[in-house]
């Protein structure tokens, strides 16, 4: 039996574990409020940064009708990246600071495939062109005009993703053009996605504008493997969300799993990263947002972020729950 199998087997079974059943129990201290809170873990589960309860409840039912963890974070995402008046993931996003909606997705699977677009213009749904890359090239990544040909050749629609709304709130913004990368939680809003379907799998996905008003060709963290989103079967997943310059300095998702594996709880482990973030040195952390979720692979889950403001949806025993953030640092 190869060492993927047996762990995967020995992780499901030899715990006396179940599908749908509680898997494991642990305390984790929150430290804000010096408070206890337990946290159990059952699968299926599906978790979403934000309140995106439109595009968890999309992932939950995908995987109640039987579907792969993989087909919940696409689905999911596409709902939301089809919402205009979502401004910072799809269509209706907000532009960079010439005026053009850019786009960064990707996604994983349980085999540790990827599959990224990055700065993608006219294509509504990033996250699905982001999945034919993984699945139909030989390559990870595929950027700018060279994402949007291959796009349209897989049959993809060209479309103006810059609604009149987007398109009001960027003159607006051009008045004094003044760029900050700000807490304001409108201005993220990046939808990231973790999930374990019946089969025990984890797969995850993250779509996103970016920031608004961004320098022309500035990528995030969201399509960054590693940063954005990384997921390992054996372990499990986390994504990020907030100021990427930031989560890519410290290739925040990638850390969390690897905390994990080294039998932190994914609570802690998201604390550790941001912590990270916040301790650098010079670390301008009183002025931007980052927030992390993560899964392990007996679904118990986490989160964390710099500043309060931050949620997590999520589905686990037939549940929706939309939880506020604890935070870091009292803002
Ligand atoms: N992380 C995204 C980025 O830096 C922004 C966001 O989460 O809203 O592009």
């Amino acid at each position: 039996m190869k060492r993927r199998n047996f762990i995967k087997r020995a992780s499901l079974t030899g715990l006396g574990l179940a599908v749908g059943t509680t898997v494991s129990s642990c305390l984790t201290e929150d430290r804000s409020t010096k408070k206890t809170a337990s946290v159990t873990g059952t699968i299926p589960v599906v978790i979403g940064t934000w309140d995106v309860k439109n595009s968890t409840a999309k992932a939950w039912e995908v995987i109640q009708n039987g579907g792969s963890s993989l087909d919940a974070m696409e689905q999911g995402c596409r709902i939301e990246e089809a919402n205009e008046k979502g401004q910072s993931v799809g269509k209706g996003g907000l532009p960079d600071r010439d005026g053009k909606v850019t786009l960064d997705a990707c996604i994983m699977n349980k085999d540790g495939d990827y599959g990224a677009v990055v700065c993608m213009q006219n294509i509504t749904h990033a996250i699905s062109v982001a999945r034919k890359v993984m699945e139909d090239t030989p390559h990870v990544i595929l950027a700018g005009k060279g994402a949007e040909e291959f796009a349209v050749s897989k049959g993809f629609k060209r479309e103006n993703l810059l609604t009149e709304a987007s398109k009001k709130a960027w003159k607006k913004w051009k008045e004094k053009s003044e760029y900050k990368p700000i807490i304001n939680i409108e201005n993220h809003d990046t939808i990231g996605m973790l999930a374990i379907d019946k089969k025990g799998d984890i797969s995850g996905a993250c779509t996103t504008s970016g920031l608004a008003y961004k320098m022309a060709g500035r990528v995030g963290d969201s399509p960054i493997i590693g940063s954005g989103l990384f997921i390992d079967n054996e372990i499990g997943g986390a994504t990020a969300t907030g100021l990427g310059e930031e989560v890519l300095k410290t290739v925040g998702s990638f850390l969390i799993v690897e905390l994990m594996r080294q039998g932190k709880s994914p609570q802690e482990a998201c604390e550790e990263a941001i912590k990270r973030i916040v301790d650098k040195p010079n670390s301008n952390f009183k002025n931007f947002q980052v927030g992390y979720i993560a899964v392990n692979k007996k679904g118990e889950t986490g989160f964390y972020s710099v500043h309060k403001g931050f949620t997590m949806t999520k589905y686990q025993d037939g549940k929706n729950s939309s939880t506020p953030s604890t935070h870091y640092i009292n803002s």
